[in-house]
């Protein structure tokens, strides 16, 4: 059986890849400037889109084109990918599962697990589903060397939608998704020029900054790309630090992957502590700064 895979981010794609690899023949969909970066992750075919930018719609036309000679379509959950999952599926008619954390085949059927009610529960489903959007972050990649066929293509379909003017995004060099320790903080810090009580203690740990939606999203002391949960990043590190997060299922949805996690929190009742191999009970303005001074030594 063959499995077509698309994200317009390669690392994404080569984490699918390994997840699926097991199972299936493998395509790749990728844009051109991503073709090299993808060799080395086990396809057979890398369709390369020559462009930088398409509008969802062209891709998912395109996508389900090649729903004839690979039996089902894996796209990453990226902000784009989900997009063009759910179109892929209304021009299609197959059915979709969405955002899936593992996958398998069971007598014929695929079997499927997805967080479910906010990241609370997991789901795991059997169904005839063809295409599937899949969590980003969920596999460490794996090199597999496979001489992939390259096969240049230009999208045929016209979009409704026209690019107008395209506009930079204020990003950050960094991908939390890749980090090993995370220093995460929450709405416990009372404003933004504290920040430096946590950035410090972030540099004395060789961690990636990260935060809740309230500090990333609602008052943008973060970039929006630091952002850990349901609707931000999901993340794997050895070392998750939460300062001043009070552990909503939300935001425990994009850490649960984590290896060993850290709470501080000034109320020994919060969520978080449920959530935490080792809690700290207190005010963070206090045992941060301490922290960063006995580990700067
Ligand atoms: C559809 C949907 C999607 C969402 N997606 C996300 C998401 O992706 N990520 C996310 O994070 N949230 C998400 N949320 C929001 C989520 O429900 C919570 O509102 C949010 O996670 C709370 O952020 P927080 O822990 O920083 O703030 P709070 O819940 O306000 O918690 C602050 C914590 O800091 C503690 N604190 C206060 N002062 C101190 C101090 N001096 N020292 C130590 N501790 C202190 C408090 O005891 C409290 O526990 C989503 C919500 C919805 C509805």
């Amino acid at each position: 059986m063959k499995a077509l895979l698309f994200s317009d981010r390669p690392l994404v794609t080569a984490q699918m890849s390994s997840l699926l690899c097991d199972y299936f023949e493998i395509g790749f969909m990728a844009y051109s400037k991503d073709y090299e970066s993808l060799k080395d992750f086990g396809a057979k075919e890398i369709i390369v889109i020559n462009g930088e930018y398409s509008p969802a719609e062209s891709l998912a036309r395109e996508i389900v084109s090649y729903m004839k000679e690979y039996d089902y379509i894996f796209i990453g959950a990226t902000v784009l990918g989900r997009e063009v999952g759910a179109m892929a599926a209304a021009i299609s008619g197959a059915e979709m599962k969405s955002e899936i954390i593992e996958f398998g085949i069971k007598d014929g059927k695929t079997t499927t697990k997805r967080l479910y009610y906010g990241g609370k529960t997991v789901l795991e489903e059997e169904s005839n589903a063809k295409i599937f959007t899949v969590s980003q972050g969920l596999k460490e990649t794996k090199k597999i060397e496979s001489s992939p066929k390259k096969n240049e293509i230009e999208l045929k379909t016209k979009s409704s939608v026209e690019l107008g003017e395209k506009i930079q995004k204020a990003t950050t060099s960094t991908d939390i998704t890749k980090a090993d320790i995370i220093v995460s903080i929450g709405r416990g810090l009372s404003k933004k020029e504290d920040l430096s009580i946590i950035t410090d203690f972030a540099s004395v740990m060789h961690a990636e900054l990260a935060g809740s939606r309230p500090i990333c999203a609602d008052y943008h002391w973060l970039e929006e790309e630091r952002q850990v949960g349901l609707s931000g990043k999901k993340v794997n590190p050895k070392l998750y630090i939460a300062i001043g997060i009070s552990g909503q299922i939300q935001h425990i949805a994009g850490m649960r992957g984590s290896k060993t996690v850290i709470a501080i929190n000034k109320d020994k009742s919060a969520p978080i502590f449920s959530e935490c191999d080792y809690g700290i009970v207190g005010d963070l303005y206090s045992i941060v700064p301490k922290l960063t001074k006995i580990l700067r030594g």
